[in-house]
C-alpha cells in the first residue's frame, strides 16, 4: 500500500469535490497516465481484470468455442462459460507454462470463433504464432495479461498484442488499484464499442446505442492507483533484484524455474518452482509453512478439472499444476527474509538436484541477473 498520507491527499479533493464515479477526474486521469506509462494508444479502467474478460468477449461477439489455456486463474475459464462460450482447452508449454502454441490448430473447429490466452505470471505467449493461426483461421485472439503490468515484448507493451488484451488492478497484483482492471486495443471502433458497454450502453444522455453493463470504476479506487503508479519504477527494480537473488540461491536446488520468452523484458511478477514430484512440492509447502512462510499452488487446480467444463486430460498442465509452487514475492520482502526461504529449501537433502541443469535456460538468467545485483 502507499502511505497513508499520501492516498488521504488525493481523498481530501474527492471529498472537496463530492465526486464519487462515472469517469471521473481521477479516473480519467488514471486512465491517461496508464497510456503514457506503458506508451499505449488506447486503455479503458474497470471494474476488474474478470468484467474486463467479459467485456472484450462481448464486445467481439465471440460465441461456440473458444480455445483456451488450462493454466491460469479460474476466471480466465469461467468467462467463457459465463458468456455462453464452450471452452476447448488445448495444453501448455512444459517450460513456458503458456498454451501450446503448436498445438492449437489441431483443436481449431467451424465452431471455433476466438483464442483466449493467459501470459503465466506475466511470461508472454508466443504471440507471433498465435497471430499467424488466428489469421489463417479469420479468429479473434483475446489475452488474459492480469499478470503483465510492466512487461514488455519486442520493446512494445505486451498489452499491444491481441485484438484485446485485459489486465486485473487486483490488491495481490503488482499493479493495484484495490479492485480494478483494464481492456486494451489498438482498434478505434472497438474501443469505441467497449467503452459505451463499460456504461450500461449509454451513447448520449438517454441513448443506447449498444447492449451495456456496468463496467465502470470509481475516484476512490482510482486514487488507489494514481498513488501506486508513483512508486511501480521502484516496485518493478525491487522485483527484479529480489528475483535475481531467488535464481542465484536457488540454482543448487532439484528444482525447475520458468523460461521466459525471447525478447521480453520481464516484470518478474511472481516466482515459481517446479518440483520433481507431487509429494516433494507438499514436502517442501510444509516445511515452509512451519517457518510461517506461506507459499502458494498457483495455478492449481487445472481449469480442465473444472465441474462445469468437459473435462478433459491435459497431460503437461495437470502435471505442471501438481507441482508448482509460487514463493513469496513482494518489493517490500528484505533479502534476510529471503535468504531465509532459501535456506528452509535448501536444506531439504530430497531437494538436491539429481537431473544436472534441470532448469532451463538458468545459466542465462543468472548471468543477465549478475549485473543488477551489488551485494
Ligand atoms: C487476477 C486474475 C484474473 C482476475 O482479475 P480480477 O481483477 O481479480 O477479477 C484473471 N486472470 C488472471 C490470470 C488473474 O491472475
Amino acid at each position: 500500500m502507499p502511505a497513508e498520507k499520501e492516498f488521504k491527499s488525493y481523498v481530501k479533493n474527492i471529498w472537496k469535490r463530492q465526486w464519487l464515479t462515472n469517469h471521473g477526474p481521477l479516473a480519467n486521469t488514471l486512465e491517461l497516465k496508464l497510456k503514457e506509462y506503458l506508451s499505449l494508444d488506447h486503455l479503458l479502467y474497470v471494474t476488474n481484470g474478470t468484467i474486463a474478460l467479459q467485456l472484450a468477449i462481448k464486445a467481439l461477439n465471440l460465441n461456440g468455442e473458444i480455445i483456451t489455456t488450462p493454466f491460469s486463474f479460474v476466471a480466465t475459464t469461467s468467462s467463457i462459460v459465463w458468456q455462453g462460450c464452450k471452452p476447448v482447452f488445448v495444453d501448455i508449454n512444459p517450460d513456458t507454462y503458456n498454451i501450446d502454441a503448436t498445438k492449437i490448430e489441431a483443436a481449431i473447429t467451424p465452431q471455433t470463433t476466438g483464442i483466449i490466452a493467459t501470459h503465466v505470471f506475466g511470461n508472454p505467449c508466443d504471440v507471433d504464432a498465435i497471430k499467424q493461426i488466428a489469421e489463417k483461421y479469420n479468429l479473434k485472439v483475446i489475452y488474459d495479461a492480469a499478470h503483465c503490468f510492466g512487461t514488455r515484448y519486442k520493446n512494445r507493451s505486451i498489452f499491444e498484442f491481441g485484438d484485446v488484451s485485459t489486465t486485473s488492478f487486483h490488491a495481490t497484483k503488482l499493479f493495484h488499484t484495490v479492485e480494478g482492471g483494464a481492456v486494451i486495443t489498438k482498434d478505434p471502433e472497438l474501443l469505441k464499442k467497449m467503452a459505451i458497454m463499460r456504461s450500461f450502453g449509454y451513447s448520449g444522455t438517454d441513448t443506447f446505442s449498444e447492449l451495456g453493463i456496468n463496467a465502470k470504476n470509481c475516484e476512490l479506487h482510482a486514487a488507489m492507483g494514481l498513488c501506486n503508479l508513483n512508486h511501480v519504477d521502484e516496485i518493478l527494480q525491487k522485483r527484479k533484484y529480489l528475483y535475481q537473488h531467488y535464481l542465484i540461491r536457488l540454482n543448487r536446488l532439484g528444482v525447475k524455474f520458468q523460461a521466459l520468452q525471447g525478447y521480453t523484458d520481464y516484470n518478474h511478477a511472481y516466482f515459481p518452482i517446479l518440483f520433481e514430484s507431487e509429494e516433494l512440492m507438499h514436502a517442501s509447502k510444509t516445511k515452509l509453512e512451519l517457518s510461517q512462510i506461506y507459499s502458494r499452488r498457483y495455478f492449481y487446480p487445472s481449469l480442465s478439472a473444472l465441474p462445469y467444463v468437459d473435462n478433459v486430460s491435459m497431460p503437461v498442465c495437470d502435471s505442471v499444476a501438481s507441482r508448482i509452487l509460487c514463493l513469496p514475492l513482494y518489493h517490500t520482502l528484505t533479502l534476510s527474509d529471503l535468504d531465509f526461504i532459501c535456506r528452509v529449501l535448501l536444506k531439504d537433502k530430497n531437494l538436491k538436484p539429481k537431473i544436472k541443469n534441470f532448469g532451463v535456460l538458468i545459466a542465462e538468467q543468472v548471468e543477465s541477473g549478475l549485473d543488477h545485483i551489488s551485494a
